[in-house]
């Protein structure tokens, strides 16, 4: 493990009609970070969050993910990356209604080419990690919302993927459960997990080690990037 997690090197994203929304990011995470991408509404950060888990490509530079050049991959290789190196977390859940949770989560595991009752197993294990191994029969309406978050980050992290991507993760939470998902995701991180939390809010992103700031599409502070020449 010697390439770092996520490189962007350079990269710069310009949407058909000419909308340049990120502008020659560079950025480095290293395997084993848990940071904030923050900024305000349009700063990019979807973009980002896109680029980084290879949902799309840059137009300029270069995106390494675990020491893999997206640009260099088929699209089938892609999606075998993204489905083999990087867990998504999204503000809405995304957990299939009427299945149970331990399904929802085993099928985190259903291009990892790993057998269903193996898949099974390792979705308990993740479950039991997040504190809900006594819900594996429950279905997602029959939770709160902050244990169908914990769902949806054991279905992230049930492949133990190289990047935790999540995406404003307690946007829909109340302050308590929020507070949870993010003890949770610090739990996570001291046990080695890379996670990037991608949020509009300060307050979030000023708790956690290091925050990437974006504005207008570009990086505008780093509190991770090393200081100028003859700065103490
Ligand atoms: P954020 O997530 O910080 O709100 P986005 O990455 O969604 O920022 O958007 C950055 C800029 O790019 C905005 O000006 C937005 O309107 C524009 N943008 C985002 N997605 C598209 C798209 N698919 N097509 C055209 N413009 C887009």
């Amino acid at each position: 493990m010697t390439a770092d997690a996520v490189v962007l090197d350079g990269v710069s994203r310009t949407y058909p009609g000419g909308v340049t929304a990120l502008r020659e990011v560079s950025l480095q995470i290293r395997h084993g970070e848990l940071l904030a991408i923050v900024g305000p509404s349009g700063s990019g950060k979807s973009t980002m969050l896109h680029l980084i888990g290879t949902l799309d490509r840059p137009s300029a530079g270069r995106v390494r993910i675990d020491g893999y050049d997206v640009a260099a991959l088929p699209d089938r290789q892609l999606a075998a990356l993204r489905a083999r190196r990087i867990g998504f977390v999204f503000q809405q859940f995304h957990l299939a209604a009427g299945t149970p949770v331990l399904d929802n989560v085993a099928d985190g595991l259903l291009y990892a080419g790993v057998p269903r009752s193996e898949r099974r197993r390792r979705a308990e294990v993740a479950l039991d990690r997040v504190g809900l191994g006594h819900r594996l029969a429950h279905r997602p309406h029959q939770l709160s919302g902050g244990e169908r978050q914990r769902v949806a980050v054991a279905r992230a992290v049930v492949g133990e993927p190289a990047v935790l991507l999540a995406d404003e993760p307690t946007g829909n939470l109340d302050s308590v459960a929020g507070a949870g998902v993010l003890a949770l995701l610090r739990d996570l991180h001291a046990a080695g997990t890379t996670v990037v939390v991608i949020t509009h809010d300060r307050e979030i992103a000023d708790g956690l080690p290091r925050q990437v700031r974006m504005r207008d599409g570009q990086v505008v502070a780093d509190s991770a990037a090393p200081l100028p020449e003859g700065v103490r």
